[in-house]
């Protein structure tokens, strides 16, 4: 008996690595391009209902792929990019601030970047644009797995000459290229040198070894600045043309994936790392019929546009209401490129890869909302439970205490008008000990500045 079970356990063992291989040589690893706005907000592109601004490309590419309504970044820039790229709440690795140009510290040695667990998979990496993740030799992307890094290290506004900032610099890997940049033609330049990439990489891809392009515009974050070719002619003023020279560039990004048959073998994604920075006024984005902006954990500073598109795997035309985050890309992407997360540190990130293959749903049931290195808030379901708030449309950052906690249901208030807390206790209740749970789970690591 024992045999014949063991005989069935090995015929089992053979039929799966069967499985395995011959899906593998089926379907090779598909190589992944993560296109991330700075600040653009939730209500800032046609397929998000702007009414101005021009943005047919990624229409389109919503209309080709998912657009996904309820999809979550953080609050401000240096701590979302830590979320995306590494699948960690930021305060777990210390990257819950801002970071500028006369900070010392940026990402731990200690953390693994995407682009190192997709370069251990065998993936070409690139980054392309602001990265924003510590600005010294030993934080640069070309020391956390990146092959190649050209962009600037930190916001395009951190040059105050009152505050002892310098110009701000364009680097090539880990050399300084240009100083002060010129921004006019930031965007311009980012998207040759993303076509280049993916042309020099095409061949190796469509023979099985793919590559990963991150590309961190560094707009539509202040100051504005746009190619002659889009100033001056978008309805919408000069932040439209900055949004509409961004939509250009992910239209041509699409069309060489075309171009070079790897469309199909490609995922790429569109978002924002942050909602609108309102107190810039004609200068600041829309989250459109969200609250408030950046610096806030209200919904517009937080929610904002995502599409993903890979033709063949993904559907075409899909709106998906499911809870999503950016966090969850980094798990998304191991899955694709056939890894497993490492298990020696606590993840926050739930794959994506079953939604994006129709064969399962988005498996997030909670957002944790931050600010700095604090919980704020907590959404499950339609709930939305705060126990501070931030405002900062006025161009001051106020934060208040809400006790007894308010409580806003987003699917039939997305605005966040109504406070239901008192006809609600018992989501009040449940709520409140979802965050005192979470807040005692969480271990944060040591504070970069
Ligand atoms: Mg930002």
């Amino acid at each position: 008996m024992r045999k014949r079970w063991g005989s069935m356990l090995l015929g089992l063992l053979i039929a799966g690595a069967a499985i395995t291989s011959v899906r593998a040589e089926e379907t090779p690893l598909p190589s992944i391009v993560i296109l991330l706005a700075d600040d653009l907000g939730y209500g800032d592109l046609g397929c998000f209902g702007h009414p101005t601004i021009r943005t047919p490309h990624l229409d389109r590419m919503a209309a080709e792929g998912v657009k996904f309504t309820q999809y979550y970044a953080w609050c401000y820039c240096t701590p979302s990019r830590a979320a995306l790229l590494l699948g960690r709440l930021p305060v777990r690795s210390g990257l819950n601030r801002v970071l500028g140009a006369r900070s010392t510290g940026g990402i731990p040695d200690g953390e693994t970047t995407l682009a190192e667990a997709l370069k251990a998979r065998g993936y070409a990496t690139m980054c392309i644009g602001k990265w924003h993740l510590g600005h010294h030799p030993r934080f640069l992307p070309t020391r956390h797995g990146f092959d190649h890094y050209l962009g600037i290290p930190y916001s395009n506004d951190m040059d105050r000459a009152d505050q002892g900032e310098p110009p701000i610099p364009l680097m090539r890997d880990e050399t300084v290229i240009e100083q002060p940049a010129v921004q006019d033609t930031l965007t311009r330049r980012y998207t040759e040198e993303a076509l280049k990439f993916i042309r020099d990489h095409a061949a190796l891809a469509r023979q099985g070894q793919p590559f990963f392009l991150y590309l961190p515009y560094t707009f539509p974050h202040v100051p504005l600045h746009a190619s002659p070719a889009f100033r001056g002619k978008s309805p919408r003023g000069l932040y439209g043309d900055v949004v509409e020279e961004l939509d250009a560039s992910v239209g041509q990004v699409l069309q060489v994936l075309r171009q070079e048959q790897l469309a199909g073998s490609t995922l790429v994604v569109f978002t924002s790392d942050n909602g609108p920075w309102l107190s810039q006024k004609l200068d600041a984005g829309s989250a459109g019929l969200l609250r408030e902006g950046k610096i806030t954990t209200w919904e517009g500073g937080v929610r904002v546009p995502c599409l993903a598109w890979w033709p063949g795997t993904i559907a075409p035309g899909r709106v998906v209401q499911d809870l999503a985050s950016e966090l969850d890309l980094f798990a998304t992407c191991i899955e694709l490129a056939g890894g497993r997360l490492p298990a020696d540190r606590p993840y926050d990130s739930h794959s994506l890869a079953p939604l994006f293959r129709g064969t399962g749903s988005g498996s997030r049931n909670e957002v944790f909302y931050y600010f700095d290195d604090q919980v704020t808030a907590v959404r499950q379901g339609p709930w939305k439970l705060h126990q501070k708030t931030i405002e900062s449309a006025s161009g001051q950052t106020k934060s208040q205490i809400q006790s007894p906690p308010l409580l806003f249901n987003l699917a039939t208030d997305p605005s966040e008008r109504f406070n239901v807390a008192l006809e609600h206790p018992d989501v009040v209740e449940r709520l409140t000990k979802v965050i005192e749970a979470h807040r005692a789970s969480v271990s944060p690591g040591s504070p970069q500045h």
